[in-house]
């Protein structure tokens, strides 16, 4: 499965300008890509582009050589799974059905859902490590065990890429770290495509072989976490200073300074 957005341009109804301008991305299969930058940059208009969700003027996104809007809805989400933001269930929801939900591309409607479905909803809540709380309602589950069950809802699309938009916001870091290193299993175990919008330089600069750094809609940086998280290149993209400091092993720490502050 490949998936590219080809030199594409978003622009939102009523504005004048572009919010995304002229994006040329290719996506290789069984890695983690992190998409970086500022509030505001384009970062969840790429995400959504990419995922069919938004129309491209000029240029597309193309999964597997055919242009992504131009896929039957459920055919694309059997490849393709979007876990947003955040959103929230109106109604009161149990886990299992909740991640269920994910089974949608597949289901018969007028047989409902099959062994194989129950079976693929069993897998991704064992894989999200979420055996325990299955019978537990959506609501009463912590930031994290939520973020673990959104993932699962995706995992039981059976999908070959994952689009993540910001997945470990209000995670504390050891939830966080938890929820990166899941990803990481996925992609090692299921040879799953991951793209995911984050503010966590750190964890994106251990867990991600390529960062791709956006600011005002256009990508500024694309490469390995060594050559894109760079002070400059962050003071840049950020439009405030940054030191960094690299850690073998750990990754990158970029630390936002003041400019008197003693390097
Ligand atoms: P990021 O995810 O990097 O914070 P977004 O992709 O959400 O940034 O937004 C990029 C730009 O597009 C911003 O200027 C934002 O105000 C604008 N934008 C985002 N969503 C919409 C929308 N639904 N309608 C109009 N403008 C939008
Ligand atoms: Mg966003």
């Amino acid at each position: 499965m490949s998936l590219r957005l080809a030199n594409a341009s978003v622009t939102y109804p009523g504005a004048t300008e572009p919010a995304v301008h002229q994006v040329d991305l290719t996506f290789e299969e069984g890695t983690h890509t992190a998409i970086l930058g500022p509030n505001g940059a384009g970062k969840s208009t790429i995400l959504r582009a990419l995922g069919g969700l938004l129309p491209c003027d000029p240029g597309e996104a193309v999964l597997d050589g055919r242009e992504a809007r131009s896929w039957p809805r459920r055919e694309f989400a059997r490849r393709v799974a979007f876990v947003s933001s955040a959103e929230e269930s109106a109604f009161p929801v149990r886990v299992r059905d909740y991640v269920a939900l994910g089974r949608n591309p597949y289901v018969d409607g007028w047989r409902g859902p099959s062994p194989a479905d129950r079976e693929a909803v069993g897998v991704a809540l064992h894989r999200a490590d979420l055996d325990g709380l299955a019978s537990r309602y959506l609501g009463s589950l912590s930031a994290g065990e939520l973020q673990r069950a959104r993932i699962a809802r995706a995992l039981a699309q059976d999908p070959d890429i994952m689009l993540l938009d910001e997945p470990t916001a209000h995670l504390d870091l050891g939830h966080e770290f938890a929820a990166f290193a899941l990803l990481a299993e996925l992609v090692a175990q299921l040879s799953l495509t991951v793209i995911s919008v984050t503010h966590n330089l750190n964890m994106a600069s251990r867990f991600c072989g390529r960062i791709v750094l956006v600011a005002d809609g256009t990508i500024l940086a694309d490469g390995p976490p060594g050559d894109v998280l760079t002070p400059d290149r962050l003071a840049r993209a950020f439009d405030w200073p940054v030191d960094t400091m690299i850690r073998p092993g750990l990754g990158i720490v970029a630390v936002p300074v003041a400019p008197g502050d003693a390097p």
